[in-house]
């Protein structure tokens, strides 16, 4: 019995030892190919319930390596949280996310805003405000044009810190999302001192918002938004059902392959010139 347990436990580090080594080579490919161009913005369109139209996008990472293979960044950003450099590859997104505004604003699309999936590292770095304000400003972008989606796990270390920022953000006239809404570690009573423009409703509750008896938390997102005058986004919506019962509930807007999926910005120019 010992020489099976002391097997066990032989295999069992050899698994953590293969698991560091790939996690490391990811890491020094993922750093190799940002430094040689190999990650995309890409934009998944949201639009209005009400008008039909495109009000925005929201941008989101896409890494091709040089064979040609696309990395999800479910497997990417959490190395590159890890790693720190998200930090880095975060300030490429919100520069990029800039020049798409300004790109948009000299196509005519000056309606359409970008939203920007904001990492904790990121967000817990000093001058974290400062740079995107500094950033706005260098591309001469309207700021509410620019809105930073952050998860509610950010809330887990020093909120009133989270909050002042925030709040300087806001001041800027920079947009807020709270992505991920209720799928993390969250506090109701911060929602109400936290300066959020727009509520998302987790693609998980939107999932089988049509199945009897299972919209219940989708339904109370979307309500607690509207008392809280924000405005409500949910995404994943894939069908029409789930569309029409969205509607019923007074959902402001939507995101989800049904209308399109993440593509990339010529695709999403042209998804524009369409739609208009
Ligand atoms: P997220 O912020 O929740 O982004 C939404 C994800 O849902 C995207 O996955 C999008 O492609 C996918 N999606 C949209 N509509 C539908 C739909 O109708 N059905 C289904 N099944 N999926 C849909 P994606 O692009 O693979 O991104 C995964 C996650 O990676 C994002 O989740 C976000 O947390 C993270 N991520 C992506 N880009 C960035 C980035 O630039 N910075 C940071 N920090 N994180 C990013
Ligand atoms: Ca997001
Ligand atoms: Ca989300
Ligand atoms: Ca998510």
């Amino acid at each position: 019995a010992k020489k099976n347990r002391e097997q066990h436990c032989m295999y069992y580090m050899q698994e953590m030892e293969d698991k560091t080594l790939w996690r490391l080579g990811m890491i020094r490919q993922l750093r190799t190919d940002f430094s040689e161009n190999r990650l995309e913005l890409w934009y998944q369109p949201q639009l209005s319930l009400e008008t039909g139209k495109v009000i925005g996008a929201e941008a989101l990472l896409r890494w091709r390596t040089a064979d040609g293979a696309f990395i999800s960044p479910e497997i990417f950003i959490p190395l590159a949280e890890y790693s720190g450099l998200i930090i880095e590859i975060g300030d490429w997104v919100i520069n990029q996310a800039c020049l798409q505004i300004t790109t948009l604003e000299e196509q005519g699309f000056d309606q359409v805003s970008i939203s920007v999936n904001v990492s904790i590292p990121q967000f817990r770095r000093s001058n974290f405000v400062d740079n995107i304000i500094e950033t706005t400003k260098a591309h001469k972008v309207q700021a509410s044009k620019l809105e930073l989606e952050i998860t509610e796990n950010i809330l887990m270390d020093e909120p009133q810190v989270v909050i002042d920022s925030l709040l300087k953000l806001k001041e800027q006239g920079i947009s807020i999302a709270l992505d991920d809404f209720g799928t993390g570690y969250s506090s109701l009573s911060y929602l109400q001192k936290l300066p959020f423009d727009r509520l998302k409703v987790d693609r998980s509750f939107v999932n089988d918002i049509t199945q009897p008896g299972q919209s219940l938390i989708a339904d109370t997102i979307i309500n607690l938004g509207k008392q809280m005058n924000l405005k409500v986004i949910a995404e994943g919506v894939e069908d029409l059902a789930q569309e029409a019962h969205l509607k019923e509930q007074g959902c402001h807007e939507v995101q989800g392959y049904y209308y399109a999926k993440p593509m990339p910005e010529q695709d999403f120019l042209a998804f524009l010139q369409k739609n208009k």
